[in-house]
């Protein structure tokens, strides 16, 4: 089974005027940003499945940019099949890249 990553990225807060991003590069950020977290979550689980149930950790990555302070906060939530697979998962994530 594939690793599924799902993203959902938004923006909050009020743009000064002199913001430092636009729309259009917003959603570059965002673009990128789900590249590079999807790359670097497919190069750590590549193959990573619970021995167990032969099932592959399922990720939502939340982002959050906010306007007002111009920056985006990441936080990631794992699905997996059991409690045993998940401290897995969470040893291989906190693994340096
Ligand atoms: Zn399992």
């Amino acid at each position: 089974m594939a690793l599924a990553i799902e993203f959902d990225l938004r923006v909050d807060g009020e743009a000064s005027p002199e913001a430092f991003l636009d729309c259009y590069e917003l959603d570059l950020m965002f673009e990128s940003t789900r590249r590079s977290i999807g790359a670097g979550l497919r190069r750590k689980f590549s193959g990573a499945v619970c021995e167990e149930h032969g099932e592959a950790p399922r990720f939502t990555i939340h982002g959050l940019y906010d306007k007002s302070i111009e920056e985006m906060e990441i936080s990631y939530h794992v699905d997996t099949c059991c409690q045993k697979f998940l401290l897995r998962v969470m040893q291989i994530l906190n693994q340096r890249a």
